[in-house]
């Protein structure tokens, strides 16, 4: 009886070693796959700006420090993007926070959670896209927060409510720069009225932002033929690295870029 205990607990001890030289390369591959997972981008922009979809997306928390989500962005649920845009939005507001204190930016639409078609827009479709209402400052010249978009004239001056704000070309500029020079994702739009434009352009140059700088603004922001674009920026970025090949991008890839 007494060898046959012992071959029984050897028995044991062989399967035991067994499970666990089985298990124990299972476990290495497991834990090094979750650990790259965490070091990478797990979102996903498929396809393009007016036909695509979003895997993974990253929210867009209702407010930061130098940002409020816009009430009809949370309505329609239009408040994904790639972590890539959510970082882009995140940073850029804060700069411009930092650097003239009390800014805040009104965010408008992002995508929805899936991405696909997004209500009032034909692109917002990849999470890729973002709308910022602009920085405005009232009569008394301060800057103050608002709560939809403002559609203003070639003199800076609101169209509705009339003369009410003014457009605060030193905080837009500001954050036009930020969005630019960032090394959170590269933006390949600016879409914004051309008598808006000119007004950030004129400032730029007056406060003695580099002709580089100037010259890339110069070709990134443009009124798209279909809409003004006076109440509003309208942000989109390329596809970011690693969502390629199933991201696709459209249009001019600049040069500085590349
Ligand atoms: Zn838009």
């Amino acid at each position: 009886m007494k060898p046959t205990f012992m071959s029984n607990k050897k028995r044991i001890f062989t399967i035991f070693f067994l499970i666990i030289g089985i298990l124990a390369p299972v476990s290495i591959v497991y834990s090094s796959k979750s650990d790259a997972a965490s070091s990478v981008t797990l979102s996903l922009s498929i396809g393009l700006p007016h036909d695509g979809a979003l895997k993974n997306a990253e929210v867009l928390p209702a407010k930061g420090e130098g940002y409020r989500l816009m009430q009809t962005a949370r309505e329609r649920k239009a408040r994904f993007g790639v972590s890539e845009l959510i970082s882009l939005i995140k940073w850029s507001t804060f700069k411009v926070h930092s650097k003239y204190q009390g800014a805040q930016m009104a965010v408008g639409d992002l995508s929805r959670r899936t991405g696909g078609e997004a209500e009032h827009h034909a692109s917002h479709q990849n999470g890729r896209d973002v709308d910022f209402a602009f920085y405005v400052l009232n009569s008394a010249g301060q800057s103050v927060g608002i709560s939809e978009m403002i559609p203003f004239d070639k003199n800076g001056y609101a169209i509705d409510p009339p003369m009410a704000y003014r457009f605060d070309v030193r905080r837009n500029w500001a954050l036009v720069e930020a969005l630019i020079t960032s090394s959170k994702a590269q933006v390949q739009w600016i879409f914004v009225a051309e008598h808006l434009e000119t007004l950030l352009l004129a400032h730029a140059a007056a406060c003695g932002a580099s002709k580089q700088t100037i010259w890339r603004a110069e070709q990134i922001m443009k009124q798209p033929s279909k809409s003004s674009h006076w109440d509003h920026f309208h942000v989109r970025i390329y596809c970011p690295a690693n969502d390629k090949p199933e991201c696709r991008d459209f249009g001019p890839k600049w040069g500085w870029l590349r």
